[in-house]
């Protein structure tokens, strides 16, 4: 770890304050009659799945997503023909009273990108792709050849860049982590460093010719990539000189359902809590319409942050040894108590301390299975680890594997107190008489930072932190007790613990926002969502609660990469180009394979950009042809146009042949 790493950590060149909510300052970009940058708000948009052709269908859809909220809409426009229906498809919009500008999506066609920018208010060129064919070739570039590669660019891209000045069209310069051109990958690797150079590449000769109406994205299935080649980016735009210019924020091909909405807010939600971000786009396995109400939900929590959030300590930090780097993931490092830190996993709490009575199926609702015939436990793959019971301990036996937690008052009165643990309120355990000669959990908040606790936790190795906060600034906040660990070279494992009251929806985006954040930045050895705000439900709801808190805990871990306990999907939002429906595919390859642990599945609805954008799946099940399927082991090509009603199983017996196939395993006896 070098100096100036630790530089980065105290003063980021990527936001504006650690501790202090601070929406970045941009120049404005001019779309239609919807700005954006700023202090215009940050927009939501999203993108028709209809056929482009279809003017009818297509202007239908672009209704039903203005009305769900979106404020741009982005169409494919994958050919000539393609881009000049967009025209058709405005004249209809504007026609019916809708002006909402509509953004052509252009993939290796600048000819369809130069007609759409004299049709649309703003055109999204992928510098992936714009003035290269994707051949996976690793070449050798000297300086010289590589100067002459980004001529070749120059003259390709340059005719658009004149139209949209002549025009006034707007462009989003939008990398791909997966699309990266093969001169980007040769040099620089797939990296978020090679994402940034590949938008800086084009940038540059935009910026030589005066023409700044830009917007930039840094996509990624991946979200850790992701969220460091944003920070990159705009600390590199600094460095450069460049203006700052407004970001659109999305993950790619995030998935459906409950995954979906996870892994954006993981991603989105992380960079929205440091303050950039000035447009958001939610791509979702589902109907466009459902995509800006999540989009909305994770903006609004920023609307009012700065007044709301209360005042955190600055960050000081005096030595130079801490492990943390915004650009690169570095997990905190920690001792080992127990199975907490160390090289382990992050754990999942399950919170049952407002569950009265606790019976044995009970458990079935955090994972854990009791099958009587054989007298034994058994946990699925979203089995949680520990069972905080709070002042209520657990009147049998739990799963091998997981263990009880109870308060420190209700622990001490306990016979068997070898096999549960304690949790300890904050100052409690310096007084504290007895403690378990292995782990004890500690909860903290910010005034409890005192020299004697902070010795304490330089010297008890059994001592795992619980940290929370009230703060609405809840990211920073944690982060910045993390900080304070880091500052005093504390390597006891942290847990990290949050309560909250808003509906299952916003609890899945609020949650993996805040949890997400840290996590992402190698920070948090465990989880735990709180059930105390839900204190008056019944039990049956409580129930409901857990089971729903207990997936969502390991969703987060799964999105930020931290932990893998199911099967990921990497499914593509589809478009006008997709070759088979989307949603019922991909229901159907889960139906048969979510039970594959740590596997990660790309599901894509066309060969033009389906292999690129799913970058790191192990397997791709891709449209080729109307009811042609491609099937790939990584970026290769292994069986080509499968009828599409022979595929799923030829991808399992691929999958078989890789010896990483099981059988699902019945746990409910
Ligand atoms: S991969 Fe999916 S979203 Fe991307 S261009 Fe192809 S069909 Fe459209």
């Amino acid at each position: 770890m070098t100096s100036q790493q630790n530089h980065i950590i105290l003063n980021p060149s990527y936001c504006e304050s650690l501790t202090e909510y601070k929406r970045r300052k941009t120049i404005t970009v001019n779309i239609g009659d919807v700005p954006m940058g700023s202090d215009y708000p940050i927009r939501v948009q999203s993108m028709t799945t209809i056929d482009t052709m279809d003017t009818m269908g297509s202007v239908e859809q672009t209704i039903r997503m203005i009305e769900s909220g979106c404020e741009y809409v982005r169409i494919t426009a994958p050919s000539i023909k393609e881009a000049e229906n967009l025209g058709n498809i405005r004249r209809e919009l504007r026609l019916r009273g809708y002006t909402v500008p509509l953004v052509a999506d252009i993939h290796f066609t600048p000819n369809a990108a130069e007609l759409a920018a004299r049709l649309v208010e703003k055109v999204r060129i992928n510098p992936g792709n714009y003035a290269d064919k994707k051949r996976f070739e690793t070449i050798e570039y000297t300086d010289v050849t590589y100067q002459a590669e980004l001529e070749r660019i120059r003259e390709k891209f340059i005719p658009l860049v004149k139209i949209c000045k002549e025009y006034g069209t707007a462009m989003r310069i939008g990398t791909n982590h997966g699309s990266l051109s093969d001169r980007i990958l040769s040099r620089y690797g797939d990296t978020p460093l090679g994402m940034v150079e590949s938008a800086l590449e084009f940038l540059r000769i935009c910026e030589d010719m005066n023409y700044y109406n830009i917007v930039i994205s840094m996509k990624a299935s991946n979200t850790q990539v992701m969220v460091q080649a944003y920070r990159l980016l705009v600390q590199k735009l600094a460095e450069e000189g460049l203006k700052p210019y407004p970001l659109h924020l999305g993950v790619t091909e995030a998935g459906e359902a409950e995954d979906g909405r996870i892994k954006s807010a993981v991603g989105i939600g992380t960079l929205l809590e440091d303050g950039l971000g000035d447009t958001v786009r939610v791509s979702l396995t589902e109907a466009p319409e459902l995509e800006a109400p999540v989009a909305q939900a994770l903006i609004d929590r920023y609307t009012r942050r700065a007044e709301n959030a209360k005042p955190i300590k600055p960050i000081t930090i005096n030595h130079t040894e801490t492990l943390l780097n915004p650009y690169q993931y570095f997990r905190r490092h920690t001792h080992e108590v127990v199975n907490f830190g160390g090289q382990n996993v992050p754990r999942v709490i399950a919170d049952f301390s407002q569950v009265s009575d606790v019976q044995m199926e009970d458990l079935k609702s955090i994972g854990h299975f009791y099958l009587p015939l054989l007298d034994k436990w058994k946990m699925n793959d979203l089995g949680a680890d520990y069972i905080y019971a709070g002042k209520q301990p657990i009147p049998f036996m739990v799963a091998n594997g997981s263990r009880q937690i109870l308060d420190a008052t209700t622990w001490q009165a306990i016979d068997d107190k070898l096999n549960t643990y304690p949790l300890f309120n904050g100052l409690d355990y310096l007084q504290a008489t007895e403690k378990h000669p292995e782990l004890n959990f500690v909860t903290l908040t910010y005034k409890e930072w005192q020299p004697e606790f902070i010795q304490l936790l330089k010297s008890d190795t059994t001592i795992v932190l619980w940290i929370k906060t009230e703060n609405a600034h809840a990211m920073a906040a944690l982060r910045r007790l993390f900080f304070f660990l880091l500052e005093e070279k504390i390597t006891c494992p942290v847990v990290l613990r949050r309560d909250y009251q808003e509906n299952e929806e916003n609890t899945l985006l609020y949650a993996s926002t805040d949890a997400g954040g840290l996590l992402i930045d190698g920070l948090g050895d465990g989880i735990l969502l709180g059930t105390e705000k839900a204190h008056q439900a019944s039990k049956e709801d409580l129930l409901k609660k857990l089971s729903f808190l207990n997936q969502t805990a390991f969703g987060i871990l799964q999105a930020a990469r931290t932990r893998m306990s199911k099967t990921e999907y990497i499914s593509c939002p589809s478009c006008g180009r997709t070759l088979f429906d989307l949603q019922d595919v991909t229901a159907m390859i889960r139906k048969r394979t979510d039970h594959l642990k740590g596997i990660k599945i790309g599901i894509m609805g066309c060969i033009v950009n389906g292999p690129g954008e799913m970058a790191d799946a192990d397997y791709g099940y891709v449209g080729s042809g109307v009811g042609k399927i491609t099937l790939y082991r990584g970026q290769n090509v292994v069986k080509k146009n499968v009828p599409s009603d022979k595929a799923l199983d030829e991808l399992i017996e691929l999958i078989r042949e890789d010896g990483r196939w099981n059988e699902v395993e019945a746990i409910e006896a």
